[in-house]
């Protein structure tokens, strides 16, 4: 649970002399130490995980504002947690005790966009969806695109790593980031990468900021790799009687060489508490639902094709949207599924378990029967066509039994998964959610050059720290 505590006196001078030196490079409205603000800042949509107090919040508008506090918080040793729009799902933003907690959402804007070069450069607080709905003026496409993506932010999907719908075709967030200019630990300015279509020289540092959860570095500007605008995706819904056998048209539409823009899986439980909450009329009855889309030339007879596979594989419905906005309500639906889980009982953990598609229908079978040995509800939806999966599991966080099962559950999620040859995370990070399942994963070896890397760039282990490992 989180802990917000009341500040001691001590807590209260230290806070006092971090605050005076950080209003020598930023002005007053930018920096925030009003306990009840503070607190508000604490967590990340992890709820449950183990947040600290922050002291100070800062919300600089500037490069040199940024640096400035990274000096500071070198200078006192203070910690420093980075964060977006704390829509994560893993506690990577949460704050830690006595922490300036460094909100990059003022640092919004747009600062190119470049047709010829199809690139933009942002700064981190940019909201994702506000920068598609930019480059689609100039007929350019930013593909990655989280289910939050109209609230989290271009510097939380760089910390994360973030994946998304439409990444079956496209990608995820690594494939965009081109360039990065990073403010150090000691607050030093770096850039990394390029502008340019190729590039190799030295190591790839830019990558290896993406995904690093705030760990190494403050992301103040980016330049993100931009497609042309593809023509509007039509989608089709396919019902199941199995989640087998959805998993089963997954691997035939894959095998088949198709290149959908997109193919999720909803179960029965997910379809439901969609219903529940926006009434969407999607089929009850049905085991699973599986959504492809085309954003093809001619999409219509590509779901002609994939809908042929569905049925071959069990699909007992087969029924494509008639235009782009009866496909856009199917997105919608789904893009709604986590929120409609987390009003199944108050509060949710998410596993994010990607698998090998060939293993997909293992992990479904697999989550049922953890579900039924914890006497749990687990709602899954998945980014299909990526293997990865989101299995839900939905607990009253008032009672401590259920809150019990629900981490075991979680947790034996996770050991399946990795069984099947897949990863704990696919896109939501490690945070501090899955930091003791790292090392399963990675080995000890693995975690050794980690940590090299971690101290190499934060030697004094101020970055967000108790993220990760
Ligand atoms: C309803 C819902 C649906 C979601 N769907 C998806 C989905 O489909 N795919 C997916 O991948 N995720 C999804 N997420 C998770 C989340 O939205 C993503 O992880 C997103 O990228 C987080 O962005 P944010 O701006 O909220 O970052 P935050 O949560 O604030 O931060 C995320 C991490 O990035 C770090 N960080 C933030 N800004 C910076 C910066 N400028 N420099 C360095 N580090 C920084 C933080 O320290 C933290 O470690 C979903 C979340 C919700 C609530």
């Amino acid at each position: 649970m989180s802990r917000i505590e009341a500040p001691r006196d001590e807590d209260t001078e230290t806070t006092g002399s971090l605050r005076d030196r950080l209003l020598t490079g930023l002005p007053a409205e930018a920096v925030l130490t009003d306990p009840d603000v503070t607190a508000s800042y604490a967590n990340d949509m992890a709820s449950f995980c183990d947040a600290g107090t922050p002291a100070v919040v800062v919300l600089p508008r500037t490069v040199e504002q940024v640096q400035h506090v990274m000096r500071v918080a070198t200078e006192l040793r203070v910690p420093v947690v980075p964060q977006g729009a704390r829509t994560g799902l893993s506690g990577a933003a949460n704050a830690s005790d006595g922490c300036v907690v460094l909100s990059l959402v003022k640092m919004d804007r747009i600062l190119e966009i470049n047709p010829v070069d199809r690139i933009a450069v942002v700064e981190p607080g940019v909201v994702n969806a506000a920068l598609s709905r930019a480059v689609g003026e100039h007929g350019l496409y930013y593909p990655p695109d989280p289910s939050s993506w109209e609230t989290c932010t271009i510097g939380g999907n760089i910390g994360t790593a973030s994946g998304g719908l439409c990444c079956v075709k496209y990608g995820v967030t690594a494939e965009y980031v081109l360039g990065l200019d990073v403010v150090l630990a000691d607050g030093r300015l770096m850039s990394t990468g390029r502008r340019t279509a190729k590039g190799v020289a030295g190591y790839d540092l830019t990558r290896l900021f993406v995904g690093s959860e705030g760990s190494l570095g403050i992301v103040v500007r980016a330049v993100l790799a931009l497609k042309p605008q593809p023509p509007a995706q039509l989608v089709l819904a396919a019902e199941f009687a199995s989640a087998r056998a959805a998993c089963d048209a997954v691997c035939r539409i894959m095998e088949g060489g198709h290149v959908p823009s997109l193919l999720e899986l909803m179960d029965r439980t997910t379809v439901k508490a969609v219903n529940d909450l926006a009434h969407m009329g999607l089929p009850e009855t049905t085991e699973a639902l599986l959504l492809a889309a085309f954003d093809t030339h001619d999409p219509a007879a590509d779901l002609a094709l994939v809908g042929a596979l569905c049925e071959a594989a069990g699909a007992t419905q087969v029924v494509p949207a008639e235009d782009a906005a009866e496909s856009e309500l199917l997105l919608q639906a789904r893009r709604l599924s986590l929120t409609a889980l987390e009003a199944v009982k108050g509060t949710t953990m998410i596993d994010d378990v990607c698998v090998p598609r060939s293993r997909l229908g293992d992990m479904l079978d697999g989550i049922e029967r953890v579900a039924e040995k914890y006497a749990l509800t687990i709602g899954v939806c998945a980014h299909a066509g990526d293997g990865n999966t989101h299995p839900t599991v939905c607990f009253d966080a008032a009672d401590p039994d259920e809150s019990r099962r629900a981490r075991e559950s979680f947790d034996e999620i996770m050991a399946l998964g990795l069984e099947l040859g897949g990863t704990i995370t696919g896109e939501h990070g490690v945070g501090v959610l899955k930091k003791e399942w790292l090392a399963r994963e990675i080995g000890p070896v693995g975690l050794e050059m980690q940590r090299a890397i971690k101290t190499a760039f934060d030697p004094l282990g101020l970055l967000n720290p108790g993220k990760l490992f």
